[in-house]
C-alpha cells in the first residue's frame, strides 16, 4: 500500500484518519520502522516536508504598528496643541508640536520594535527537543527537524512535538487541554478508534502542543508543521507577548492621571491668568499649551520599555530565560528560594566513591565519567574480579539503567542520567563492559524510576530462561522491599540495622546513596506486586556529587539580601544535610522529611516551615504544599522545579524557575523563568537583575518628574508673578525630547548599585512612589524652579533681552539635568565619587549627544530663527554651569544628611527583623 505521498511545504494536509489506521498501516502508509528512520533518509523528508514549525502569527504591518503610537493620551495632547497654535497663527509652534508627536512616534516604533525582536530572540532560545529513534540510536533532536515517519520516544513531562500516531505504550496519560480543554489526562493506547472519532477520544493519537503526564511510549510521526492539528487552531499560535509588567501598567496609569491631573491644572491657570493678571486669551493659550507640554512626562513610557527590555536582556545574558514578564517585578521581592538541590546546587556530575556489601566496604578511585580507578578495602587495593558479590552488584546497578557512556574527543559523557552514567562507569572500573552484559541478560521490561516511588526495576531473562529482575532506588525503599541479603554467594535474612547504619554513614558525607536488590523471578512481565516484597539486597552505592563552586557564593549573597535559601530534595535527609553544610546555607539544623510534611496539618505546617531550611525525601506535592505555607506567611517564593508533577508547584510560587537541561517541557510550561544552564547562581543573577530593573525604573521616574515639575513650575511662577515666560514652548519641548529623554534612556543600562544585594527585599506591596520619591521629586522640582526662573529674572534684570534670558534659562535647565542625572545614578550613596563620576558608557555617550545638540541649539542661526534662541557668551556659560554645580552640590549634602540620619536611626533602633525572619539591618523604607 503505497499511500506515501511527500507534501510540498505549506501544502494542505492529505486529512489521513491517522487513528483509525492499524499501527502497521501507518508505518507502511508514513514508509517507517519501528526501528526509526535513517539520518540520511530524515534530512532528505526535512526538505520534501519542511520544518516541523507552525507558521507565525501575521505580524502587524509596520504602518499600522507606526499608527498605533499616536493612539495615546500624550499624543492627543501634543495634537491638541498643535491645532490651537496652528488656530493662533503660531505656525512655528504648530511645525514642532507636530514634530514631536512624530518623533515621539518613530522613537517608540524603533524601540517597541528592537525590544520585542530582542525577547523574541530570548524566547527562541527555548526551542523545544524531541527524543526519537534514528539509525536504530536514541537522540535528542530539535522538534523542528522532526519528519513525518520519525519514531518520537514519549516520557512524562514531554511536550508531544507533533502529530504522532502511537505504536507502543505504557500507562501513558496524555493531557490535551491546550487542543480540546479537557484539563484531565487521556489515557491512550495503541488501538485504532473509528474514523469519525472526535479529536478528543482519538486515544490512538498524540498531538503536538498536548503534555506527557504520566507513562512512557513510542509513535510515529504522522503530521508535521501546518498539517498538525494544532495548526488548525489560530488561538494557539504564538501571541505576541506585550511588553509590559504589573508594575509599567501602574507607571504608565499614575502617569495617565499625571497628564489629566496637568490640564485639569492649566486650565485653572488659563483662567487665573485672564482673570486675575489679565492676560490676552491668545498669550494665555501659548502659555497653558507650554505648560501642558512642560508637565507632562513624554518621555516616560519609551523608557521604563527600554528598561524592561534591557533587564530582560541582562537576565538572558546570566542564563536566566524570562518567559512571563512580570515576573522581572515580583523576582526583587522575592523572599524566599525554593531550591532542588541535584544539578542545582550540586554539579550532577557524579561518581561513584563508595560501594557496601554485606561484608564489606569498598572505596572507588577516579575521576569524572572516565572509566578508569580502583577499588580497595580500607586502604588496600583489590580486584574485583576475585569479589562476586560486588560485581553482581555493580552488574544489577549497570542493566538496570537507561544511560548509555561515550567518549567524546577523549572526555567521557553520559547520554542520560548522570547518575546512572556514574553507575556504568563504576561497573567499567570493575571490569564489566555494559554492553555485553546487557546482551548477555536481554532485557524484557521494566518499571521506570519514578520520584513517586523512588526505584526503578527491570526484568532480564539469563540465557538459561530464567527471568531475573534487578532493582535500584533509594535506600529506605529497597530496604523495605527485602526480606534477604547476599553475602558472598549466600542469602541470608536482612539485617535491617546494617544497612540503615551504612546508608546513614555514606550520607554524612554527602554522598547519594542507591541501594540495589535482585529476584529470580517467574513473571512474563514487571509488575510493582513483583518487586514490593521478597527481593535480596545487593549493596549501597555511594554516590559523590559536590556542590557547585559558584552556587556556594550566590547562597551566601542571597543571605546577605536577606532571602532565605530551603532546600527541598528527593534526596536523603543526611545527604541533603551534608550538602547544605558545604553550602554554607543551614541555619537551623532540623530537616523536615515528606513523611513529617504529611503528618502535618496545613497550619501547623505553615508555623514550622519558616524555621526550617532542608526538605528531604519530599515529592512534588509536598513542594506545593510548602509554597502555601510560606506564602501563608507573607513570602514572595522562587520556588526551582523540572519534573511534570512540579507544575503545579511552580505555577503556585510567585516565581516559577524550570530547568531548561534537564527540565521537562511541562515544567518549562508552567515556569515563569528558565535556567539554560540549570544553576542556583543563575537564580541570584536574575534576583540582583530583577532587582536592578526596579531601581533602574525608579531612577527614569525619579530623574524625569523633577525636570517636568521644574519646567511646569517655573512657568507657574512667572504667571504668579505676572512676568514673561522663562521658556516657550518650543524650547519645553526641546528639552524634554531632546535632553530629558537622550539623558534618561541612559539611566536604563545602569549597573546595580554596590548594596543592591545587601539590602532586604522590597515588600512585595510597596508603592514605587513612596514618600521618599514623592519628597525628592518636590525638592528637586523646587531646586529646577529656583535655577531656572532665577537665572531668567536676574539676566533679564541686569539688561540682558527676553530671548537671551530665555536661551540661558533654557541651558540652565539642561546642565541641570546632566548635573542631576549624575546625582541621580545613586539614590543611597554618594555620587561624587571616582566611579561616580567617571559615569558609565552610556551615561558618557547621552551627556556627549546632549552637550553637542545643545549647543546647535545655541549657536546654530538656523535654530536661533525656529527657537529664538541667543548664543550664549563665556561669562554666562561659567555661570549656567555654576548652576549646575551648585544643584549636584545641594543634592549630595542632602543625601549625606540623609545618610547620617540614617545610621542615626539604625544605631538607636538596633536591628529590625526582614520578612524572612532574619536579622538583617534597617534600610530606608521605600527607597
Ligand atoms: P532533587 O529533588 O534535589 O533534584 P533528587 O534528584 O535526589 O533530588 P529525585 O530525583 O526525586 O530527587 O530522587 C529521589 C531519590 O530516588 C534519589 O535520592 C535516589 O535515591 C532515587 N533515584 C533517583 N534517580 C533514580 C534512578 N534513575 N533509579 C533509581 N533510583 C533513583
Amino acid at each position: 500500500m503505497a499511500i506515501f505521498q511527500p507534501r510540498k511545504p505549506g501544502q494542505p494536509t492529505n486529512l489521513q484518519p491517522w487513528h483509525a489506521l492499524s499501527a502497521d498501516d501507518v508505518l507502511a502508509s508514513r514508509n517507517a520502522t519501528r526501528h526509526g528512520l535513517s539520518d540520511q533518509e530524515a534530512r532528505k523528508r526535512l526538505g520534501q516536508f519542511g520544518p516541523n514549525q507552525l507558521p507565525q502569527r501575521k505580524a502587524r504591518s509596520p504602518l499600522v504598528r507606526f499608527l498605533v503610537q499616536f493612539n495615546n493620551l500624550l499624543i492627543y495632547v501634543l495634537l491638541s496643541a498643535a491645532i490651537l497654535t496652528a488656530a493662533l497663527a503660531h505656525w512655528a509652534d504648530t511645525v514642532v508640536i507636530l514634530a514631536v508627536a512624530v518623533v515621539n512616534a518613530v522613537i517608540g516604533f524603533v524601540q517597541e520594535g528592537k525590544a520585542e525582536k530582542a525577547l523574541q530572540a530570548i524566547k527562541q532560545m527555548l526551542s523545544p527537543h524531541a527524543t526519537v529513534l534514528r539509525d536504530a540510536q536514541r537522540k535528542s533532536v530539535p522538534a523542528e527537524d522532526l519528519v513525518p515517519g520519525d519514531l518520537v520516544l514519549l516520557e512524562p513531562g514531554d511536550k508531544v512535538p507533533a502529530d504522532i500516531r502511537l505504536t507502543q505504550v505504557r500507562g501513558v496519560r496524555i493531557q490535551e487541554a491546550a487542543l480540546t480543554g479537557e484539563s484531565v489526562p487521556v489515557d491512550k493506547t495503541v488501538d485504532p478508534v473509528p474514523a469519525s472519532t472526535p479529536l478528543a477520544d482519538r486515544t490512538s493519537m498524540a498531538y503536538a502542543g498536548s503534555l506527557v503526564a504520566a507513562g512512557q511510549g513510542a509513535g510515529i510521526v504522522v503530521e508535521t508543521g501546518p498539517s498538525m492539528e494544532v495548526g488548525r487552531i489560530s488561538s494557539m499560535l504564538t501571541e505576541v507577548e506585550k511588553l509590559a509588567t504589573p508594575l509599567l501598567h501602574q507607571i504608565n496609569i499614575f502617569a495617565r492621571w499625571l497628564t489629566v491631573a496637568i490640564l485639569l491644572l492649566a486650565c485653572v491657570v488659563f483662567v487665573f491668568g485672564l482673570v486675575l493678571r489679565g492676560f490676552e486669551p491668545a498669550d494665555m493659550f501659548m502659555v497653558v499649551v507650554g505648560l501642558a507640554v512642560a508637565a507632562i512626562p513624554e518621555g516616560l513610557p519609551a523608557i521604563l520599555t527600554v528598561t524592561l527590555a534591557i533587564g530582560v536582556q541582562r537576565m538572558a545574558a546570566r542564563n536566566a530565560i524570562t518567559r512571563r514578564l512580570p515576573a522581572v517585578d515580583t523576582l526583587g521581592s522575592v523572599s524566599i528560594i525554593c531550591s532542588d538541590k541535584t544539578g542545582t546546587l550540586t554539579r550532577n556530575e557524579m561518581m561513584v566513591g563508595s560501594v557496601a556489601t554485606a561484608d564489606h566496604s569498598f572505596l572507588v578511585s577516579g575521576t569524572g565519567y572516565e572509566p578508569r580507578g580502583k577499588f580497595s578495602v580500607e586502604g588496600r587495593p583489590i580486584t574485583p574480579g576475585h569479589n562476586p558479590l560486588l560485581l553482581e552488584a555493580t552488574r544489577a546497578a549497570a542493566l538496570c539503567n537507561d544511560s548509555a557512556l561515550s567518549n567524546k574527543a577523549g572526555h567521557w559523557t553520559v547520554e542520560g542520567d548522570p547518575m546512572e552514567g556514574a553507575l556504568l562507569t563504576a561497573a567499567v572500573k570493575a571490569g564489566l563492559d555494559p554492553t555485553v552484559e546487557a546482551g548477555l541478560v536481554p532485557r524484557i521490561d521494566v518499571i521506570p524510576f519514578d520520584a513517586a516511588h523512588r526505584f526503578m526495576a527491570t526484568l532480564h531473562e539469563r540465557p538459561s530462561g530464567e527471568r531475573v529482575i534487578y532493582l535500584k532506588g533509594a535506600p529506605e525503599q529497597v530496604i523495605d522491599m527485602c526480606a534477604r541479603q547476599r553475602n558472598g554467594e549466600n542469602d541470608q535474612p536482612i539485617d535491617r540495622k546494617y544497612w540503615n547504619a551504612r546508608t546513614e554513614e555514606m550520607a554524612a558525607q554527602g554522598q547519594r546513596v542507591l541501594a540495589v536488590a535482585t529476584k529470580v523471578t517467574t513473571s512474563q512481565e514487571l509488575r510493582f506486586s513483583d518487586v514490593e516484597t521478597d527481593l535480596t539486597i545487593l549493596g549501597l552505592f555511594g554516590l559523590i556529587d559536590p556542590p557547585r563552586e559558584e552556587a556556594i557564593a550566590a547562597v551566601s549573597e542571597c543571605q546577605s539580601a536577606g532571602i532565605r535559601i530551603k532546600m527541598i530534595t528527593g534526596d536523603h535527609g543526611g545527604t541533603a544535610q551534608a550538602i547544605a553544610r558545604q553550602l554554607g546555607l543551614i541555619n537551623k539544623t532540623d530537616v523536615l522529611t515528606g513523611r513529617d510534611i504529611d503528618a502535618l496539618s496545613d497550619e501547623i505546617l505553615a508555623e514550622r516551615a519558616p524555621d526550617v531550611d532542608i526538605f528531604a525525601r519530599t515529592s512534588p506535592e509536598h513542594k506545593l504544599r510548602l509554597v502555601q505555607a510560606f506564602q501563608t506567611n507573607g513570602h514572595v517564593i522562587a520556588m526551582t522545579g523540572d519534573g511534570v508533577n512540579d507544575a503545579p508547584a511552580l505555577k503556585q510560587a510567585n516565581v516559577g524557575i524550570a530547568m531548561g537541561r534537564n527540565g521537562t517541557e511541562a515544567a518549562k510550561e508552567a515556569a515563569e523563568m528558565v535556567l539554560t544552564d540549570d544553576n542556583f547562581a543563575s537564580i541570584d543573577a536574575a534576583v540582583r537583575e530583577g532587582r536592578t530593573v526596579y531601581d533602574n525604573l525608579k531612577k527614569a521616574i525619579v530623574f524625569l518628574l523633577p525636570v517636568n515639575g521644574g519646567e511646569a513650575f517655573a512657568i507657574i511662577a512667572a504667571i504668579l508673578m505676572g512676568s514673561a515666560m522663562p521658556i516657550t514652548p518650543l524650547q519645553i519641548l526641546w528639552v524634554n525630547m531632546v535632553s530629558s529623554v537622550g539623558l534618561a534612556m541612559a539611566l536604563a543600562f545602569e549597573p546595580a548599585e554596590a548594596d543592591i544585594m545587601k539590602r532586604p527585599p522590597r515588600p512585595a506591596d510597596e508603592p514605587m512612589l513612596s514618600a521618599f520619591l514623592l519628597w525628592r521629586i518636590a525638592f528637586v522640582s523646587a531646586l529646577f524652579v529656583l535655577g531656572i526662573y532665577g537665572i531668567f529674572s536676574w539676566t533679564l534684570a541686569n539688561g540682558s533681552t527676553l530671548e537671551e534670558a530665555r536661551t540661558y534659562a533654557v541651558n540652565t535647565l539642561v546642565v541641570m539635568e546632566v548635573f542631576y542625572l549624575f546625582s541621580v545614578r545613586y539614590l543611597r550613596a554618594p555620587s561624587l565619587t571616582l566611579i561616580g563620576i567617571r559615569g558609565t558608557r552610556a551615561v558618557l555617550i547621552a551627556v556627549a549627544v546632549v552637550v553637542v545638540l545643545q549647543l546647535v541649539f545655541t549657536y546654530a542661526p538656523f535654530m536661533e530663527a525656529f527657537f529664538e534662541t541667543r548664543p550664549v557668551d563665556f561669562i554666562h556659560a561659567v555661570e549656567i554651569i555654576g548652576v549646575g554645580v551648585v544643584l549636584f552640590a545641594i543634592l549630595e549634602i542632602e543625601k549625606w544628611i540623609r545618610i547620617r540620619i540614617i545610621r542615626h536611626r539604625r544605631s538607636s533602633d538596633g536591628r529590625t527583623v526582614s520578612p524572612g525572619g532574619m536579622k538583617t539591618p534597617i534600610r530606608e523604607r521605600g527607597q
